[in-house]
């Protein structure tokens, strides 16, 4: 039975998808005494993502937001997490994405003379590279891309917070205001940070705020063509294994059942011989996941409107893998040294609605 005073800590963490795990280490390293609840059952967006990260993104391929912030701070960030874990979750690959017309092609000419676009091209195809592919008008090659096996992180991380983990659902009515800060059973902390995703809609403290979840869901399939590169038009193709590809994702507002959809795989598989011709063997799984997304597209940061000592990092919709580095410092840096947050990520934006 461990001592009171053993429970005593600066900061309890609920969630431990990406996000509360990201905020969890950093913490740690700036000498706080955290600790972390998650519960297994529900959504965990983390658990399903594909991990992909893509500095150039959307149907129209324009530079994602701040990619220029966020880029540097990818790889150094998870390489340190697989020194700390002895883990290996970050693969950087070259994404390929075919051009569907002349018109696109000399867009993308034009973009490499941007320095802010061009930073992340590598080299820019005229001609069809791969009788494999539909790329009639050959594509582009971008860098600094790749994608991150988030279970293998999160496995990791869990056996690295060892004790300070406890896979317990967070009941937010045993939760007690003391004069110190907050008491959650045997546990006295002096702050709260709310990291579990969409379960934020079930607190009181962070209900008001504007998600907009979005459903996704995701195939493995096997398929005989193995190129080094992530293939992305449509959708992406993550190589796995020798011919075993992760494929998706579907984007749904609408329904959000937890459940696999026939229609969600049929769309994948078109989508996917819009891309590769090769046919697809076997479709091994077919997982689906909603995705914490909020109607501005910005995450969530920030402390409560009255509540001090109760913090919020959430709403990384379908990006978490490069916002999350880089927003993981600045929250951390807000609440050990007081340094402000971005304005279009504070939930300070959304106080007027309450
Ligand atoms: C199909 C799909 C594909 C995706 N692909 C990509 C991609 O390629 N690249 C990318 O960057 N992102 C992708 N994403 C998005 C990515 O998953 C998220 O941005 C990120 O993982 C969110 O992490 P999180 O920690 O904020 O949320 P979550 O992973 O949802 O974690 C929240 C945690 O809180 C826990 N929790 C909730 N309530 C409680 C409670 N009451 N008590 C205890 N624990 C609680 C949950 O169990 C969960 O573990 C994808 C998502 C989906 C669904």
């Amino acid at each position: 039975m461990p001592l009171i005073w053993d429970m005593e800590i600066d900061f309890l963490i609920i969630g431990q998808g990406l996000a509360g795990s990201a905020l969890a280490y950093r913490l740690e390293q700036s000498g706080q005494r955290i600790m972390l609840l998650d519960q297994s059952e529900a959504n965990q967006s983390s658990r399903v993502a594909a991990g992909l990260f893509n500095p150039v993104t959307g149907r129209k391929m324009v530079k994602s937001w701040i990619a220029e912030r966020l880029f540097p701070e990818i790889e150094p960030f998870y390489e340190e997490l697989e020194k700390l874990t002895g883990r290996q979750f970050l693969t950087q690959k070259k994404i390929y994405r075919p051009f569907i017309s002349v018109e696109e092609q000399n867009e993308w000419m034009g973009h490499s003379s941007d320095a802010s676009i061009g930073m992340f091209i590598e080299k820019i195809f005229t001609e069809s590279q791969y009788p494999q592919m539909r790329d009639p008008f050959g594509g582009v090659l971008l860098k600094m891309s790749g994608w991150l096996n988030i279970n293998e992180l999160l496995d990791g991380m869990a056996k690295h917070f060892g004790e300070k983990l406890k896979q317990e659902d967070f009941d937010e009515n045993l939760l007690e205001k003391v004069p110190a800060g907050w008491k959650y059973k045997a546990i006295s902390t002096k702050n709260l940070i709310f990291c579990n995703g969409l379960g934020a809609l079930k607190s009181r403290f962070f209900n008001y705020l504007p998600f907009a979840p979005v459903k996704g869901e995701i195939l493995e399939v096997e398929q005989d063509f193995d190129p080094d590169f992530i293939a992305n038009r449509g959708v992406f193709r993550v190589q796995l294994g020798r011919g075993i590809f992760r494929v998706g994702s579907t984007y749904t507002w609408h329904d959000l059942d937890l459940g696999p959809t026939e229609s969600a795989k049929e769309e994948i598989l078109g989508k996917l011989q819009d891309l590769v011709k090769v046919p697809v063997q076997t479709v091994l799984s077919h997982k689906t996941g909603i995705r914490p997304a909020t109607k501005d597209r910005k995450p969530f940061l920030g402390k409560h409107p009255i509540e001090d000592s109760v913090y919020i990092f959430n709403g990384f919709g379908a990006k978490g893998v490069s916002l999350i580095p880089y927003f993981s410092k600045m929250m951390v840096q807000y609440l050990i040294k007081s340094q402000p947050i971005s304005a279009d990520v504070d939930i300070a934006r959304y106080f007027k609605y309450i």
